[in-house]
C-alpha cells in the first residue's frame, strides 16, 4: 500500500507569479468615456453614468421602445 500524503515540492515556486489580485472581492467597473477614450471613468448617478470630464452622458437603461 502506498501512503498518501500531500505532495510537496521541496523547490520553491515564486509566489508573485500567481499573485491574485483581492479574491472574492468584486470592484464594480466604472465605464469609461465615450469621447475621452480609456481612463476617463464616468462617475455613477444611479439610472445613468456622467463623465466629470466632458460631461457626456450615458444612461444604463437601454429603452428598447427608443424609436
Ligand atoms: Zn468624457
Amino acid at each position: 500500500m502506498s501512503e498518501e500524503g500531500p505532495k510537496q515540492s521541496k523547490k520553491e515556486k515564486p509566489v508573485s507569479s500567481y499573485y491574485k489580485i483581492e479574491e472574492g472581492k468584486v470592484e464594480r467597473l466604472l465605464p469609461t468615456c465615450e469621447r475621452c477614450g480609456p481612463g476617463y471613468f464616468m462617475a455613477d448617478h444611479g439610472d445613468r453614468y456622467s463623465c466629470g470630464h466632458c460631461g457626456f452622458t450615458r444612461y444604463k437603461i437601454e429603452n428598447p421602445q427608443d424609436n
